[in-house]
């Protein structure tokens, strides 16, 4: 399968008033065509800043890519000018935001809203992105399309909003689209239909898909890959099925524990005790050591090298590190 993306050791900073925020210290991806990739982890582990990253929505200052490569179809990413990023963002890479609730300008007709990347970017028509328009409103269930352009966005409800910025993200035919957690602010009726909407526009279109999140749900329903991060790295990859019946790293085994099941609702859920380093001065080590039921004397000295469990799977941890499992032996 051809890469469309490869990031490779990607560092991304923030100046505070209070010091430098390491958010994203290293992180190495790729994602394959047509393909979904899931980033997940807890809350400010840097999963939304690489995805600001490759759009390149790092506001400089305070933000900075400090270092790293960001290889879109062979072009990097980083060292591209304002004006060329500007002809890439929303036409060949697109973005699906958070909230639907905020990302519609509520005093544009969703038709105006549909059509101006469109006659922006394509030099088409207005005949032609009104047709275009509908096509979309089509492909991503919107009943009535053509009555439906008219309107506003505070006429739809969160869940048609939602299907609204998702075919203003795809009408220019982009090759990769990143969402950022797209169904966090929608119930979970609401959330089973836009997933679904996800599963039959990557069928229909070839896109190439990013999605953040840290619900695990949303994870075994779409992703093809699965690239853990924490604190500010990628700690474990694999395919889904690898990273959720043979997790290695202890972080990814504790996401899974934590995750409550049907099948176990007698039982408490187990949570992961302590909470992520401090990231304005991150440890060189092991970043889960204070964390890890398993720690070794060596994690809380040298960061753990890669380790490849297979042609897909690859983690970062001492436990499977022949070196380290040779001392154990010794022991
Ligand atoms: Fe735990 Fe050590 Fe593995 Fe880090 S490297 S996750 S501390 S066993």
């Amino acid at each position: 399968m051809e890469k469309i993306l490869e990031v490779e050791n990607l560092h991304v900073t923030f100046t505070t008033y209070g010091g430098t925020v390491k958010a994203v210290r290293g992180v190495d991806f790729h994602l394959n065509e047509g393909e979904t990739l899931a980033i997940v982890g807890e809350s400010g582990c840097g999963k939304s800043v690489t995805s600001n990253a490759i759009m390149r929505l790092i506001p400089d200052p305070p933000g900075k890519i400090t270092n790293g490569t960001i290889l879109f179809k062979g072009e990097n990413l980083a060292a591209l000018s304002e004006k060329k990023m500007r002809s890439i963002r929303g036409v060949d890479i697109s973005m699906i935001f958070q909230d639907p609730m905020t990302a519609l300008n509520p005093t544009l007709t969703i038709g105006t809203q549909l059509m101006e990347g469109l006659q922006e970017h394509r030099n088409v028509s207005g005949k032609e992105a009104r047709k275009k328009a509908i096509e979309m409103m089509d492909l991503v269930g919107i009943p009535n399309p053509e009555e439906r352009l008219k309107q506003y966005p505070h006429q739809f409800s969160g869940g048609m909003r939602q299907r609204i910025v998702i075919a203003i993200a795809l009408i220019c035919e982009p090759d990769l689209l990143i969402a950022d957690e797209p169904t966090t602010a929608l119930d979970v009726t609401i959330q089973a239909q836009i997933l679904e909407l996800f599963e039959k526009i990557q069928d229909t279109t070839g896109v190439s898909i990013i999605l953040i999140t840290h619900d695990l749900g949303v994870v075994a329903k779409i992703a093809d890959r699965i690239a853990v991060m924490y604190a500010g790295k990628i700690i474990e990859t694999g395919t889904k099925r690898e990273i959720f019946y043979k997790p290695q790293h202890p972080y990814t085994q504790g996401l899974l524990n934590s995750v409550p099941r049907l099948d176990l609702a007698e039982e408490l859920l187990t949570p992961i005790d302590g909470t992520p380093p401090d990231l304005f001065s991150p440890p060189d080590a092991c970043p889960f050591a204070a964390r890890c039921p398993y720690v070794m004397e060596v994690c809380d000295k040298v960061y753990p090298a890669k380790t490849e469990l297979s042609g897909s799977h690859r983690v970062n941890c001492w436990l499977q590190d022949d070196r380290a499992k040779q001392l154990i032996a010794v022991k």
